[in-house]
Parts: structure tokens; sequence; C-alpha cells
């Protein structure tokens, strides 16, 4: 994976020629920041929105926060023009991670220090920092709680049909993701407890161009017609709750019951899912603590300071990228009102009360 963890690791500012950290100089109080995020794919887009100008003016800033919603060509002119319009830094959820070298040139020649948010950029050395919750983590865990519903739900020995689906293959966090779960579940494949009967195995083919949900659910409904007319389908493996909310509806429109799925952001109306039920699981990556970590290096850059909030480094085949890794919660209807308690949107709903 491109992903790797060193715990410990410093962001030492070293200057010009390498990405890891970034010039030390520092910039005033009200200095614009530059936010450039991707489509709204997810819930947790959405939320950056939100939460990125109310933490950033808190912090003593000016924000602009836009969206590439027409792709990648969009937000390649966003982040020069933020440039031109004189970011004093770059905080970037990349669409496609690596296809931003010559803006990242221009930010570096600025002398704009960036941090990858959420996803990596890739193909470049002029990024300056990460942060993101531990991606191999993230698949890990949902391949896991795939074998704990259907050693709980299946109602039969194994073996168990599944069916796996992944996130975009531009988003450099969709394979990982995808790796972290096989690395779980290939063993289980190759020891007969779980058959994949549309033979759908490699993450080319389990991929979900821009995480699109109704290209999973089209997926889903062929799989459905070619492979399930006799036999049950026991589970699948979902890369977040957008898309795991499509595949429920193509199982339920072709008059099946719900099988364990598992997914990815505590969206609410995947909590109110899980309580009753119809998904399995989720993965709590609290966006709040996301834009907390990206606004504190912002505020340590700002400083002068160097960087003392990373704990690890990613590759990103280019450069190693001083990281702060964050760490993500796997949610089932045994802890939801445990993981959700204190947040005003999602403690209701998991306690019942909203
Ligand atoms: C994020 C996920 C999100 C997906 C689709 C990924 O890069 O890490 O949280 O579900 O993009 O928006």
């Amino acid at each position: 994976s491109g992903c790797s963890q060193r715990a410990g690791t410093d962001a030492t500012a070293t200057g010009s020629g390498s990405g890891a950290g970034a010039a030390a100089g520092g910039f005033a109080a009200g200095s614009l920041i530059g936010v450039s995020l991707p489509q709204k794919t997810s819930q947790n887009w959405e939320d950056a929105q939100r939460l990125f100008p109310e933490k950033l003016k808190a912090a003593g800033f000016e924000s602009q926060v836009q969206f590439a919603n027409s792709g990648v060509a969009e937000q390649q002119s966003q982040i020069s023009a933020l440039i031109t319009r004189g970011a004093k830094a770059l905080i970037i959820g990349p669409i496609d991670g690596s296809q931003l070298g010559s803006q990242l040139a221009q930010a570096k020649a600025a002398g704009i220090p960036v941090i990858s948010y959420d996803r990596m950029i890739t193909n470049s050395a002029d990024v300056n920092y990460l942060v993101t919750f531990q991606p191999d983590k993230v698949g890990e865990l949902q391949g896991q709680s795939l074998l704990q519903g259907l050693e709980a739900k299946a109602g039969h020995p194994a073996p168990y049909n599944v069916e796996l689906f992944a996130g975009s293959p531009d988003d450099n966090n969709a394979r990982i993701f995808f790796e972290g779960a096989m690395k779980v579940l290939q063993p289980k494949i190759d020891d007969g407890t779980l058959k994949v009967p549309s033979g759908q195995v490699s993450f080319q083919q389990a991929a979900t161009q821009g995480w699109d949900p109704k290209t999973a659910q089209n997926r889903m409904d062929s799989i459905l017609t070619a492979n399930y007319s006799g036999a049950t389908l026991d589970g699948v493996l979902s890369p977040n709750d957008t898309i795991a909310r499509a595949l429920i509806t193509s199982i339920t429109n072709a008059g099946k019951p719900v099988p364990p799925m598992t997914g990815q952001d505590s969206d609410p109306e995947s909590i109110k899912l899980i309580k009753d039920g119809v998904q399995y699981s989720t993965i709590d990556k609290p966006t709040l603590s996301q834009v907390d970590a990206s606004v504190e290096i912002v505020k340590q850059l700002a400083a002068g300071q160097k960087v003392s909030v990373t704990n690890g480094e990613s590759d990103n085949g280019v450069t190693k990228i001083p990281t702060d890794f964050l760490d993500p919660t796997l949610v089932t209807s045994a802890n939801l009102a445990e993981v959700y308690g204190k947040d005003p949107v999602r403690g209701p709903i998991a306690t019942g009360q909203g």
C-alpha cells in the first residue's frame, strides 16, 4: 500500500528540494487559507464545507472553500485561482490526487504550504502534510465487520456468498480501503469460507468510478440477475455509506433480504439503518477531528513553528509526507449509542430520540 505509519516521526522543516515539511516563515493573522474539495460524494464533504470556514475563522484566518463539482480540470483551476488570490496555505482534498502536479509546483514557487486532506496527493513532491484517518485500518475494519456480520446473521454455516464493492480508482484511498479489507477476506476466500459467485474479486472489477452510488447499484443489479436466481447473498463489502444505501436499494428491489453490509462515514441516514438492523456497520471518521487537525497545522505554520502534530509519514511515490494519522472506529448496533453519544446530530438518532 502507499501508506505507512512510523510513530514519532517529526515533521522537520527542510526547505527546498523536498516535499517534507514546509519552509518556515509564517504568515499573519487574517491571511487567506484556500480549501479545495472534491465533489460531494458523501456526507463528510458537506460537513467539511461547514466546518472549515467556522474553524479557520475561530483560528483567526480568512478562508475560501471550493468544491470541484465538475471534475479534475475545475479543481486545477480553482487551486490556481486560490494561489493567485494570495492564499497563504492550501488544504486540498483531491478528486484525482495524481493530477495536481503543476498547481502544486505553482504553490511551491509562491512559498505556499500544501496540506493534503483525507485523500493523498501523489505524483508530486510539493505536498507538505497529510491529515487522514488511517485508510488501511478503515479497510481492515470493514473486512473484519463483514466476517463478524456473516457469523452473527447468516443463519447457516460457511461457505458464505459475498459480493465486493470498492470506491473510485482515481481516489488513492479507494485502493487502500479495498486492499485493507482483502487482507482480511482473501484468506477466507482461499480457504473456502467465502465464495464470490460473480467472480469479481479484483480492485478493478470491484471499483466504482466517481464513488457514484447509481453505478454501484447497477452493478449489483446485474450481479443479482446473473448469479443469484437460485442462490442466497449472505454479505456485501461496501466501501462507504452512500454506496451501501444504493446496494440496499438494489437488493430490496430484487425482492431479497438485505444481508450484512459494511459502510463508512457515519452518515446520519445509515446510522438509522444500522439502528434498525438493515445496514450492519459503518466506520466513524469524525470530520470535525480531521478539520481540527488540519487547522492545527495551519496555526503552527502561521506561527512559523515547527509542525509538531504529525505522528507518522506516508510515501506518495515521490516524497515522504509527514502525516497526522487519525484513528477510525468500527460502529455496529452494539456500540452505536456509545460512539455517537455526544454528537449533536448522530447522538439523538443513535439513542432513538432523533
Ligand atoms: C473518503 C471517504 C468517502 C469517499 C467518497 C474517500 O476518500 O475517505 O470517507 O466516503 O471518499 O466521498
